[in-house]
Formats: C-alpha cells, structure tokens, sequence
C-alpha cells in the first residue's frame, strides 16, 4: 500500500518593497497609473539621440558605494544623509554600504579613481535606479530612477547654459514646451566665502528671532542655517521672506558669472525666473543651480535640478575641478507626460500572424523570418495552455495587439503558397494575397501602410 503524497503547502504570494516599483508593459493593468515600459523606451531613445547631438557621453557606475562617499560628497546635514539612505553593515567584511541616493557622488568618486579628466574635460550622462527612504506618494518612491548629466572639468558659464539648454532640447524633443508645461528657476550660491558671510549674517537674523522658530530649524540653526530657507513649514515662511538674501552677499566675480549665464540664456530665448529661495538640496553646489518645475504634478513639482559643484572633486580626494550637472526624476516626467496627454510613439507591432493550424508552424516561421529581416515588425501567434485557439480568440488577439495587418496562414492559402493579409484597422480596405515565397519583396507594404 503507498502512502498518500504529501500535501502540497499553499505559497502566499510575495510583493514588492514599498515604494519600489515594477515598470511593465501597458497590457498588464495596474492600479497605481504608473508610466508603463513603452513611454521609458521612448524617453531613453529620445535621451540618447539628445546627448549624441550635444556630445555627452554614457557611462555607468555601481548602485552600491561606500556610505562616506555620500557623508563627505552630500553633507552630514543634509536630508539625504541624515535621514534617507539605504545603508547597512557588509556581513563578510564589515564595510559601512549605501545604496545611491544620487548620481553625481559616485561618478565623481570614478572620474578620480580612475584619474578620468587626464586628458582633458568630458561631458557625461547616465540612467539608472536612485535610493531614499522617503514616505511614498504620487512622484515620490523610495526606488525611482534619473537621467544624470555632467559636465565635468568646465569652468565657464557658457557649459552652465548649455546644459540647461540641453534640459529644454530635451523637452522640446518629448513633446514639451518650455513655459507652459515646465518652467526654469534659476540662482546663484556664489562661492564658499560668499556663503559664509551670508551664513554668519543668517545666523545673526535667526537668532535674534529665536522665538518663531520650528524644531527642524532650530537643530539647524548652527549645522546648517542654509537649509532653513528650504523650509517647507508655512508658520515659518514669513520669517524665511525677511532673511538676509545671498545674492547681496556675493563679489563681483559670482556676479559676472550669473550675469553671463542669464545673457546666454537670454540670448536662447529661454525665460527663467531667478528664485533667490532655491538652494538645493545636496551642500556641494555653487555659483549657477537651477530647477525645471512643473505646475501639472501637484506637490512633487520638480522634475529636474541641478548646478555648479567646483568643490566636489577635492572633497572626494581628486584635484580641484569645476564641474555642473543635473539630475532628472524619471518618474515624475513621465507621470507629467501622461497627464499633459501628449502623443508618445506607438509600440504596436506592424503585423499580427494567424496561425489555424499548428502543421503550417515551419513554413509560417520562415516567412516571419523573412520579414523581420526586411525590418517588419511582427508578432506571431503562439500556443498558451490549451494550444492556439480558435480563429475567433486568434483575431481578439491581433486586435488586441494594436497590429495594422492580420496575417492569415489559412491552409487553403498557404497549399496555394500565399497568405493572406486582414487590414485590421481600416474598414474599406480590402484583404490582399502574398506569395509566401518572396516575403521581401512585399514587406514594404507593411511597413509604410
Ligand atoms: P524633492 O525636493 O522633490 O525631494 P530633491 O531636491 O530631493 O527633490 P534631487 O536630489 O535634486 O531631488 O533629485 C533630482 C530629481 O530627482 C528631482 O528633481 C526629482 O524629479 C527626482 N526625485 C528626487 N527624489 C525622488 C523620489 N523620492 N522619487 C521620485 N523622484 C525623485
Ligand atoms: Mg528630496
């Protein structure tokens, strides 16, 4: 007598990390609305033929880098280190690990390891996955994803304009219009002594009105009185209005650098508005930052920022070199691009291929071979579980798929040595008969229809 098999065990289904995402295609439903895999196809084809066209160069660097890497790049007291980074102990070795927050750190950290501005300066670019432990909500995710670019080893502010005009070609070619769908915001942090007075004339105001403060700015106060300003609290914005300003405080050189900065933009005819609040959030910037907004997104506005980190190199160990860059949040912009419901690329396949009858598989497989070789894009239809299905299910199917043609491999055509080709879209048009033979020489017609 066996013994009965043992019952299988019922698996309760996995999910994913809170405020990380899955990026899938647009045939899968979700409920979260989020842009599905075809828009990010779209955005990195359009972000490459961008960065080809102004001479930036790809390049990737590690999501994981030792954590003082961000505590000396970023600064002690910055939100980023202070309250949301991904960091943890290496059980093997004990080296102190950080899953990127940003970007500019560690390319910063490759150009210096390896000695990469030698034979003179580069402009950058990459595309990945950004870490924070941030509270989740619409345009903000504790994984999320940015384009960030670097001009690395420029000092003047003509690199400073081409970079931001870089940002608006970008969403020029997306669909965009600078202005109405995106704004830019502009400043200047001038230089570390400029800073410093500003920050010692900062603290004087602060303390004398020690009273209205909030905790937040109170710890601040003495680390970091700059990020005051950045206070979102709005009991605090009026004493945030009658602070001294930085611009009063810098010398005539930051002055001629913002100066030339806004010429060239203004010679682009690119509008901006100078925003003497924006100080940006990581400690390394100077001179030039700035931010691309957006009034179609609710809170989570910013879709892009930037600016000047001349000081980051020798705070990481390397030679002094000027440098600026910015970071664009993915998400964000494509969450914009789908509520502005602008038109994006259609990621449907030319042709859908009909298959009755299993026996016609060889033959069928050769001539979609022979058409995607001419360039076609065609989606064959393929057994699920209970096998092809009816021809009925099949059509569901090609429609489904967004095809313009059905491409029908009937047994009567094909005994014929031909197929027939359904426009699915088009009503009046009528259905046409191919030699199956040469594929290529009628795969035009599917193509350009
Ligand atoms: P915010 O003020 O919204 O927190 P930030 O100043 O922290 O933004 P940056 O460090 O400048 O953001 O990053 C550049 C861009 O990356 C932002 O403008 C935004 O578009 C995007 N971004 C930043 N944090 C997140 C996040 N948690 N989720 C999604 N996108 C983000
Ligand atoms: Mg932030």
């Amino acid at each position: 007598m066996s013994a009965a098999p043992p019952a299988k065990p019922t698996l309760s289904p996995l999910a994913a990390v809170k405020g990380m995402n899955d990026i899938l295609p647009a045939a899968v439903p979700r409920k979260d609305k989020l842009p599905d895999s075809a828009l990010w196809l779209w955005f990195e084809d359009t972000v490459r033929s961008v960065m080809a066209r102004y001479g930036y160069q790809y390049l990737l660097t590690p999501l994981v880098e030792p954590t003082a890497l961000f505590v000396r790049g970023l600064g002690e007291v910055t939100d980023i280190v202070e309250k949301e980074m991904y960091s943890w102990r290496d059980e093997m070795n004990g080296d102190a690990l950080t899953l990127r927050p940003e970007a500019t750190a560690g390319i910063v950290r490759a150009m210096i390891e390896h000695n990469a501005l030698y034979g003179g300066p580069l402009r950058l670019w990459t595309i990945g996955a950004m870490f924070r432990h941030e509270r989740p909500q619409k345009g903000r995710y504790r994984q999320f994803h940015q384009l960030d670019v670097e001009a690395l080893g420029f000092a003047g502010p003509d690199v400073d304009a081409e970079i931001i005009l870089l940002a608006r070609r970008l969403w020029r070619s997306l669909g965009l219009r600078e202005g109405e769908h995106v704004r830019l915001e502009l400043n200047s942090l001038g230089q570390a002594g400029e800073r410093a007075a500003h920050r010692a004339a900062l603290v004087a105001y602060f303390e004398a009105h020690a009273g209205r403060l909030d905790d937040d700015a109170r710890r601040r106060l003495h680390s970091n009185p700059l990020r005051i300003l950045d206070s979102k609290n709005p009991a605090m914005q009026a004493l945030v209005e009658g602070a001294p300003k930085l611009i009063d405080f810098l010398g005539a050189q930051s002055l001629a650098h913002f100066a030339a900065v806004r010429a060239a933009l203004d010679a682009a005819g690119l509008a901006y508005r100078v925003n003497p609040r924006l100080v940006r959030g990581m400690d390394y910037y100077n001179l030039t930052v700035f931010e691309w907004v957006t009034d179609h997104l609710g809170a989570q506005g910013t879709v892009c920022g930037g600016g000047r980190y001349d000081g980051l190199f020798e705070q990481l160990g390397g030679k002094p070199t000027p440098a600026i860059g910015f970071g664009l949040g993915i998400e964000r912009l494509l969450l914009l691009i789908q509520a502005l419901g602008l038109p994006v690329p259609d990621a449907a396949p030319q042709a859908y291929a009909v298959v009755p009858d299993a026996a016609a598989l060889p033959r069928v497989l050769v001539a979609l071979e022979a058409l995607r070789g001419a360039g076609v894009a065609v989606q064959m239809h393929a057994a699920g579980k209970d096998g092809l299905g009816s021809m009925k299910a099949q059509f569901r199917r090609a429609d489904a798929s967004g095809a313009r043609f059905a491409l029908v491999f009937g047994a009567d055509e094909l005994t014929q040595g031909l197929v027939a080709i359904k426009p699915l879209r088009d009503a009046d048009a009528a259905q046409v008969l191919r030699p199956l033979a040469d594929a290529a020489a009628w795969a035009h017609e599917l193509r350009t229809a």
